[in-house]
């Protein structure tokens, strides 16, 4: 039998009633707080990420999934979405009626990781990004959105950690400072920081492997090296986010794994989910539009890890939303036919409906309802035919009454509309 794939999955039905519901929670949040919707391919030419995330990025020197087309060009399959809706952002000159944009997108993303719980190689994310905005109101309004999310889903053991990575003016006098502390230490780092403490030292405080993590504990904190632009425009945060009541913490340690972040940089951490705790993250990229040819604009916006966000919901609270109103059990030739025409007039009018055309007994019929979980069961036979009326039963208190078939359709519509008991 043919397998799924090592590191992706499938979104059974059970599951796709949570998945929905956190959907139309974000979309319709992000609507109110004018987000547009954008909507990308999964495919992009390798170098849009290769600039923008970084070349000596895990994601870049190992977790692409890249392939040469026909034309022997690079492609890959995006690892992340902030930088497509930024080669959007420029392809199609969205900037030329009002620098201004705020989109959000919501799909499948692709890292050749090593799979384990919540972390696959297809996995989906929420975007939001805010473009043309530099104020720091806007990074606290932009978390404000986020916690709300949450909020909203009833999550509550989350914790927003925050740091700010500085600009091109702050950022290289700490990297020295850091590549400086790191050469003093004794302590042995795993063979990817080894080789990345020189160039990109910023990537050895986001490893996790242990011993890295031990051995940059004390590292200098790059809150203490920014510009005073920078110090200000994070100062400005924190009073905002306190403004709004947004609880969080300061993370020295927090760097982000894509190299375009600049200032602002967050994520959403919780205690229920073991080792993969990051739920969200995101951050300022005030640098990355023009250098991706663009106009010179900044930005922030925000990933939260579909996935992850839906396996800390329980899922129990959420109606499986397949569940039937009603399931019709026609039993002969001629009431299976009545049956087609009455599940389609029902379906149409917003009553679920479900029906049953195979050659089961009434018998068979019932416990298909039953599995199904439908609330309501309209029964037709032969005897029930000949005296022009079908039952409908009601299947958690067995109630059961006879409807007559002249106008059923109508009935029954009238019965549901009525939104009191059906019977
Ligand atoms: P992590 O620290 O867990 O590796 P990350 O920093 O690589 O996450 P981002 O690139 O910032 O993640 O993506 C934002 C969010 O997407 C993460 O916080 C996480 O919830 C989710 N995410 C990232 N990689 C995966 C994956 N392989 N499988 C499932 N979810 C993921
Ligand atoms: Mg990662």
């Amino acid at each position: 039998m043919i397998q799924l794939i090592r590191g992706v999955r499938d979104i059974l039905p059970e599951e796709v009633g949570l998945w929905q519901k956190i959907e139309k929670t974000a979309t319709s949040l992000f609507e109110n707080f004018g987000f547009c919707e954008i909507r990308l391919p999964v495919i992009e030419f390798t170098e849009l990420f290769a600039r923008s995330i970084g070349q000596d990025t895990d994601i870049v020197e190992k977790e692409m999934y890249t392939f040469l087309n026909k034309k022997d060009e690079l492609i890959t399959l995006r690892p992340e979405a902030t930088a497509s809706v930024v080669r959007a952002y420029i392809q199609h000159r969205l900037y030329a009626v009002d620098p201004v944009q705020k989109f959000y997108t919501i799909g499948p993303m692709f890292r050749k990781e090593r799979p384990q719980k919540g972390r696959y190689r297809q996995f989906y994310q929420i975007n939001a990004e805010m473009i043309g905005v530099d104020s720091p109101l806007a990074d606290a309004q932009l978390i404000f959105m986020l916690v709300e999310l949450f909020n909203r889903l009833s999550v509550s053991d989350i914790s927003i950690h925050l740091n700010s990575l500085g600009c091109p003016e702050c950022r290289p006098g700490f990297k020295k400072t850091l590549q400086k502390f790191i050469s003093n230490t004794t302590a042995k780092l795993c063979s990817d920081c080894d080789r990345r403490k020189d160039k990109n030292p910023l990537r050895v405080l986001d490893c996790k492997v242990f011993a890295c993590r031990e051995a940059m504990k004390d590292a200098p904190s790059i809150t203490e090296h920014l510009c005073n632009e920078c110090s200000e425009h994070f100062e400005a945060v924190k009073i905002a986010l306190n403004d709004l009541n947004i609880i969080f913490e300061i993370d020295k340690r927090l760097v982000r794994g894509l190299d375009y972040y600049t200032r602002t940089t967050f994520e959403v951490q919780t205690g229920s989910l073991g080792a993969q705790s990051a739920v969200a993250g995101g951050g300022r990229y005030d640098k990355l539009i023009e250098s991706l040819g663009g106009p010179s604009q900044p930005a922030i916006g925000f990933a939260i890890g579909f996935d992850r966000l839906a396996e800390i919901i329980s899922s129990n609270s959420v109606e499986v939303s397949c569940k039937p109103d009603l399931f019709i059990a026609a039993l002969g030739e001629k009431a299976k036919n009545m049956a087609l025409k009455w599940s389609c007039d029902l379906s149409l009018s917003g009553i679920k409906t479900e029906t049953d055309f195979s050659d089961k007994g009434l018998k068979g019929q019932m416990k298909k309802a039953d599995r199904i979980a439908a609330a309501y069961v309209l029964i037709l036979g032969d005897n029930e035919l000949g005296e022009g009326s079908a039952i409908l039963r009601n299947m958690t208190t067995k109630e059961q009454i006879s409807v007559p078939v002249d106008g059923i359709v109508e009935n029954i519509r009238l019965r549901f509309a009525e939104n009191q008991k059906v019977l």
